[in-house]
């Protein structure tokens, strides 16, 4: 079980850059979609609901999310069983205490126990994990809202083919490590308030590998990997954002010495569009009007992120007032469904005029339906309220 334990970010849905927030808010929506008293009976829904427990356990506390990302499921000597492992009953009270929950009924009535939930610690030699790439690809709006795929090269340490990374002549140029026997780990005892305690650790002389290279590869030198370019091909979903990070496991650098490859994380960039502004799942258009079209109505072109639109201005349309393209917005990654286009209207008031054109709008000065009445206002007003609010 411990060998197929899923990666906590992955278990949580949420980027490897992710705030503490986010990835609180990523495990409530878990705990909820998951939670026992939902899916009676559904054995599955409960070992989610407990893995999610325990990636937040790992994530939300920053010591052992630091270990954890340098780590991965290793978690060097002590792993991370700390409050679910040893067959230890897992005591719900205090782990909301601990993280400051108060998810209220969702688990009032929840009664299982986390006991014996991942437990026990990885024996023999330890698999080094290569480091994460991280690349910024930068997308326009369109491809943001549509989704898509791309092909990149991306440098990267990659295993070195002469050795399969393993640093040794051909591939086998090894010896058992004389100090740990091949089993990577030495056992260490250690004053503790409890008296002397076996503790284990990382064997110094293999690092852990439980090997030692009796001849080094002529190729890398020993190291395992070169580096070079590697073609990646992956999709981003439609309604991912500026700052999303995707990761790519396995597509990072190769560790020396042999081991996992780490992720290629994908961080998505934004290229600005020229006249739509995004918020969130919405779209926000400010389209200028001139004013005898917003007094006498018509049709006006606008830009959406599937082409342009002609949409109708309604007579008397006031600045301010903001049209609604429903559907026209981008997917909604966090809720489902699809935002809108926003169209703000604003009113262009002219800057020049001929003398013409000045006598023209005296003359509609002293008409007394140019004013407008304190009731008119407050109507205006009271419409528009939500954009003052
Ligand atoms: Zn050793
Ligand atoms: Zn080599």
């Amino acid at each position: 079980m411990e060998q197929n334990k899923r990666d906590y970010y992955e278990v949580l849905g949420v980027g490897r850059d992710a705030t503490a927030e986010q990835i609180k808010k990523a495990y409530r929506k878990k705990a909820v979609q998951y939670h026992p008293d939902k899916n009676p009976g559904n054995k599955e829904a409960e070992e989610k609901f407990k893995e999610a427990a325990e990636a937040y356990d790992v994530l939300s506390d920053e010591k052992k999310r630091q270990l954890y990302d340098q780590y991965g499921h290793s978690m060097g000597p002590q792993g991370f069983s700390g409050g679910f492992g040893g067959g230890q009953e897992f005591d719900m009270s205090d782990f909301f205490n601990r993280h400051g929950f108060d998810l209220g009924d969702i688990f009032n009535m929840f009664s299982g126990g986390f006991g014996g939930a991942t437990g026990g610690r990885r024996q023999g030699p330890r698999k080094k994990r290569g480091g994460d790439v991280r690349i910024r690809v930068k997308l326009t709006l369109e491809e943001l809202a549509k989704g898509v795929t791309k092909t990149l090269r991306v440098p990267t340490f990659m295993e070195c083919p002469h050795c399969k990374g393993t640093g040794a002549k051909d591939g086998v140029a090894f010896a058992t490590c004389p100090r740990c026997h091949g089993q990577g780990r030495i056992v260490i005892p250690q004053q503790t308030p409890f008296g002397v305690m076996q503790s284990e650790a990382v064997c110094p002389e293999c690092d852990g590998s439980g090997k030692v290279i009796t001849e080094q590869c002529t190729y890398c030198h020993g190291q395992g990997v070169e580096r070079r370019e590697q073609e990646v091909t992956f999709s981003i979903p439609a309604g991912a954002a500026e700052g999303q990070t995707f990761a790519l496991r396995g597509k990072g650098n190769y560790p020396k010495g042999g081991g996992v490859p780490g992720d290629l994380l994908v961080v998505i960039e934004e290229i600005k569009h020229p006249e739509l502004i995004r918020d969130g799942a919405d779209i926000i258009y400010n389209l200028m009007l001139d004013f005898p079209t917003a007094a006498l109505g018509g049709s006006v072109e606008v830009p959406t992120i599937s082409g342009r639109a002609r949409i109708n201005i309604p007579a008397g349309t006031q600045p301010g007032k903001v049209l609604r393209l429903r559907g026209k917005g981008l997917p909604d990654r966090e809720n489902g469904g699809i935002g809108d286009e926003l169209i703000n209207i604003m009113v262009y008031v002219p800057e020049k005029l001929t003398d013409q054109q000045r006598s023209t709008i005296e003359a509609m000065r002293q008409q007394p339906e140019m004013k407008p009445s304190e009731a008119d206002s407050k109507r205006i007003f009271s419409k528009l309220k939500h954009i003052f609010d």
